[in-house]
């Protein structure tokens, strides 16, 4: 159970789960999110390419993500496992995600649903503060969740795991370990 994809609105707490995740589970923690930011942070050509998109809250164009993501999946620490965090956030990339892995022979093994109440992660964002997390980018967010991101969730029904993302950072954590042990 190592290829796991996290999805969840924004906001649902994907990227602390993520990282203790990644510890727990032995694999790397990729999050597109993350490292179009990083490429943002270091002024690089794609990072120039996609601040004004971030900053809107709109999704990068599907061609420059997939390809970023393509090399990071083809890195050494990636080859048994990663979690994916906010990728794929659409059924196309779903659907480019399933041909990356089946170069190698490999799949996706579980996906795991961050549950929560919209009003619920409205409120957390509004109190992170990052540079996207103003009201109407908020929103604009959550509703291409909805329209974009949420039919994965029909997509990936074989290997769905919902998970309640409301509680303690640690509980939840061992929510998604003993959901993931329980389909071993
Ligand atoms: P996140 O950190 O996952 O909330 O992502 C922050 C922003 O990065 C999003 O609002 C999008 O602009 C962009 N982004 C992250 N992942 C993707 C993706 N898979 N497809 C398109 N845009 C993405």
């Amino acid at each position: 159970m190592t290829r796991v994809v996290l999805v969840g609105p924004p906001g649902a707490g994907k990227g602390t789960q993520a990282t203790a995740l990644s510890q727990k589970l032995g694999v790397p923690h990729i999050s597109t999110g993350d490292l179009f930011r990083a490429h943002i942070a270091n002024n690089t050509e794609l990072g120039q390419q996609v601040k004004a998109i971030l900053d809107s809250g709109g999704l990068v164009s599907d061609d420059v993500t997939n390809q970023m993501v393509r090399e990071r999946l083809a890195e050494e620490d990636a080859r048994d496992g990663f979690l994916l965090d906010g990728f794929p956030r659409n059924v196309g990339q779903a659907d480019v995600l399933g041909s990356i892995l089946a170069e190698s022979d490999a799949k996706i093994d579980a996906v795991i649903e961050f549950r929560v109440e919209e009003d619920v992660v409205v409120e957390r964002l509004l109190a992170r503060g990052r540079a996207d997390d103003n009201e109407d980018v908020i929103r604009h967010r959550q509703r291409l969740y909805r329209s974009e991101t949420a039919p994965l969730l029909d997509y990936y029904a074989d290997v769905l795991i919902t998970v309640d993302a409301v509680g303690e950072v640690e509980e939840i954590t061992s929510r998604v370990l003993d959901s993931l042990r329980a389909r071993t």
